[in-house]
């Protein structure tokens, strides 16, 4: 990837000191660091940390995380780590070691000398986990995987205790040093942590610490032959840099109580703390690198970088302005329901972004020759480079001579009603360049079009309702590649319902040869323009002198969206969760009076800047509602709708509430149902309502097995497959998926469930 930085032509970041944290909207997140300043909870201290595991290229689900970590940081005064997440010695690796950091410069971040290597820390991980056995905090198991498997218990029932569990600390540190001087096979044994067999929370049943893998490290060599797991190395290497808020996406809110029982049993007293938010999906597109990965290795793109990739690197050499990533995640928002925001959002920032920023040029993609009579001889226009009403500087010289290009599609010899471009015997405008009237078709031989014939007219009552087309000087003109993208995916949702690559589009990429105008010949490497009612194009690397080639970044129009229409689409509005004022110096009593009901004073910050929002925690309340769990849904569940559309009633939220507290309907079940509304309402579409959507989602649960347990059992069922696919065989999860929907009557979720086949599993 040799693309210079087109930041530098670009805007500056903002990096705005403590003062201007009330400018941002305030969602959870950010409420919360101000409370911890105002409590002094840590010291009025804020240090995040951006956590990629390099084990492929950073995409754009992680720029929501790299501008959320740093972004905060910057917004109080504080500091944001990049730290490597390099615990697994099998899938890591210094190019995408690179990558990730060339990612994080270029979305305009900079960590400064705190770049960081969870590697760094294995010896004082180590000798912590020395210390929790001697705490008799944990031991060494010799249970066989399947064993393990079975004795974790289910959702529904309680674990059964290891037989090691019990042996003395000082014969379980033996063990461990012996797992660690190599004494032992890969998978012969693991370190577990001692904590509850019967603890509702799964992650809490003696999850493992450490496990063997005889395997060369890409930084650490072959130091080690037992590894940390993601859980006991996550939370003690925040601790041990400092980190206050340790920020992750929800399908770690389980991990949040083994993470605070590791730096708490390791003995942190101000120890950092998790708070999970919602991961960015963004419909036709894979934010996963173990899918993207596969996609570069079976040759279905041409590298990490391919322009149709939504890794940062692809979206970079796509032309893709990070401003424009920038204000894409800050339009998506922070919250806690997951959801699936639509592409064309991105597409919208992009333009929103380049209108702005890219001059405007003159090419043309299939060209049609257009001679002009009456010889009115070659001149030289001065053109502006943006259209008058931005008000920007700069132009540059154009030539127009009796010989044009035209684009193909902007004549028609029987044109239909309304037809405002050239046809016989029509009036249309060159763009700069006057009025031209069709006088007639030049053909060969073959009676094949050539060219069309025109002459000049004057600008009149003829040129009413002429439409305005781009053209390129024939004389003059050279020849440009256009690379035009189009989706990867044909699909919403790829990999759902059949293998990835079956879901690829097949037509992605499409090059063409254009003509350019002359002043295209030497671009400088990254430049970005529009090319009129073609689209906002980007220099490529491949360019040669002489033979520029320009990839598409966006077309002008949502082209994209006309293809798939849906319900009523207006204009991406912006889903932030809260209006952008700052926070207002509110009447403490409101939120002192919210505390002493039990809503936390994060939220209730939240609820009193946003009114409407606290009318209807107040209404829910006034129906029966729990305040602080009203609350809690209003900001967390409900927190990307805006205030004044919620999609449930406070009536309805109060009735599940009640059912939830009184035990008659699971938690999870009313966040699922939640999460369906809200997003049937971000689509326009008038959803059953709550009740409705509980009786259907509660009927489907109560008579299908929890996902988590249809997984456990196809994984049990196929033991060979199931070992591949531990052993990384991604080939596999569409084998599984196939069982699981067999099993579940194709009732599984799917994404959840590749979720849950990739997660990675103990020993
Ligand atoms: P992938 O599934 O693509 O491998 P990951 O979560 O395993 O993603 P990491 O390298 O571990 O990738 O991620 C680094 C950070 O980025 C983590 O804090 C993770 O939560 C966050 N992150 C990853 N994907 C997304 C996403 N789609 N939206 C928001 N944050 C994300
Ligand atoms: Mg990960």
């Amino acid at each position: 990837m040799s693309a210079p930085d087109p930041s530098r032509a670009t805007a500056p970041v903002r990096t705005p000191s403590s003062g201007a944290a009330a400018q941002q909207p305030v969602d959870f997140i950010r409420q919360k660091v101000l409370d911890d300043n105002r409590s002094g909870r840590h010291g009025g201290r804020v240090m995040t940390r951006f956590p990629p595991e390099p084990n492929g290229y950073p995409h754009i689900g992680h720029a929501k995380s790299i501008c959320l970590n740093f972004g905060l940081a910057a917004e109080f005064g504080g500091v944001c780590n990049l730290r490597f997440d390099d615990t697994n010695p099998l899938t890591e690796d210094m190019e995408y070691v690179a990558a990730i950091k060339e990612a994080v410069r270029w979305l305009g971040f900079d960590w400064a000398e705190r770049e960081y290597y969870a590697s760094d820390y294995f010896e004082q991980l180590y000798a912590w986990a020395e210390q929790l056995i001697l705490q008799g905090d944990a031991y060494v198991c010799f249970l066989s995987e399947d064993a393990f498997r079975e004795r974790r218990g289910t959702v529904q029932g309680p674990g059964s205790a290891s037989p090691y569990r019990d042996v003395p600390p000082e014969e379980n540190l033996a063990l461990l040093r012996r797992m660690k001087a190599g004494d032992y096979d890969d998978g012969h044994c693991v370190l577990r942590a001692k904590i509850d067999m019967a603890s509702p929370n799964m992650k809490m049943r003696d999850p493992p610490m450490y496990r063997i893998k005889k395997a060369s490290h890409y930084r650490r060599g072959d130091a080690w032959c037992i590894y940390p797991m993601y859980d006991y190395a996550h939370g003690l290497s925040d601790a041990i840099e400092g980190v206050t808020h340790s920020l992750c996406t929800l399908e770690f809110e389980n991990n949040r109580e083994l993470y605070d029982w590791y730096v708490n049993k390791v003995g942190f007293e101000r120890p950092p703390e998790q708070t999970e938010f919602a991961r960015l999906n963004v419909t036709h597109v894979i934010v996963s690198k173990r899918y993207l990965r596969r996609l570069v290795e079976e040759g279905r793109v041409d590298g990490w970088d391919d322009p149709r990739m939504p890794t940062l690197a692809g979206l970079r050499r796509r032309g893709v302005p990070p401003e424009a990533i920038r204000a894409f995640v800050e339009r998506v928002g922070v919250a806690r329901t997951n959801s699936m925001v639509e592409y064309s959002l991105l597409e919208h920032s992009v333009r929103d972004t380049l209108h702005t920023l890219a001059p405007r040029r003159l090419v043309v993609e299939q060209p049609l020759l257009v001679q002009i009579e009456g010889n009115s001889g070659p001149r030289t226009l001065d053109a502006p480079d943006f259209p008058a009403e931005l008000n920007q500087p700069g132009s540059r010289a154009l030539a127009v001579s009796d010989a044009l290009y035209i684009e193909a599609s902007d004549y028609d010899a029987d044109p239909p009603k309304g037809w405002k471009r050239l046809a016989p015997g029509r009036v249309a405008r060159l763009r700069h360049a006057g009025l031209v009237r069709c006088l007639g078709e030049i053909t060969d031989e073959q009676g094949k079009l050539t060219a069309i014939r025109c002459e000049r007219v004057e600008d009149g009552p003829e040129a009413k309702g002429a439409g305005t087309l781009h053209w390129v000087d024939a004389a003059t003109a050279i020849d440009v590649e256009l690379r035009l993208y189009d989706q990867l995916f044909a699909v919403e949702q790829p990999g759902v319902e059949r293998d990835l690559l079956e879901d690829l589009q097949p037509d992605s990429k499409r090059v063409v040869v254009g003509k350019a105008e002359a002043s295209l010949a030497a671009p400088a490497a990254g430049a970005r323009f529009q090319f009129e009612r073609l689209g906002f194009f980007a220099v490529d690397p491949d360019s040669a002198p002489g033979r520029p080639v320009f990839n598409r970044i966006v077309a002008l129009k949502d082209g994209f969206v006309k293809a798939a229409p849906k319900a009523a689409r207006p204009e991406p509005a912006k889903p932030s969760p809260a209006p952008a004022a700052p926070v207002a110096p509110e009447p403490p009593a409101v939120v002192a009076a919210m505390e002493a009901l039990g809503v936390s004073a994060s939220v209730a910050r939240v609820l009193v800047a946003q009114p409407a929002r606290r009318a209807w925690v107040e209404a829910a309340v006034a129906a029966g509602a729990g305040a602080a769990e009203a609350a809690n849904l209003a900001v967390g569940e409900l927190g990307r709708v805006p205030a004044e559309r919620l999609p449930i009633s406070p009536a309805e939220a109060a009735e599940g509430l009640q059912a939830v507290a009184e035990g008659r309907l699971p938690r999870g079940l009313l966040r699922q149902a939640i999460v369906e509304i809200s997003e049937q309402h971000a689509n326009g579409v008038e959803g059953p309502g709550l009740g409705a959507t509980l009786a259907r989602l509660g009927a489907e649960a109560a008579a299908a097995p929890s996902l988590q347990e249809a997984v456990e059992a196809v994984l049990a069922a196929h033991p060979a497959e199931a070992a591949r696919l531990a052993a990384g065989d991604d080939k596999l999860v569409g084998f599984f998926l196939g069982q699981l929907k067999r099993q579940t009557g194709g009732k599984a979720d799917a994404s959840e469930a590749r979720r849950l086949l990739t997660a990675p599993r103990p020993a």
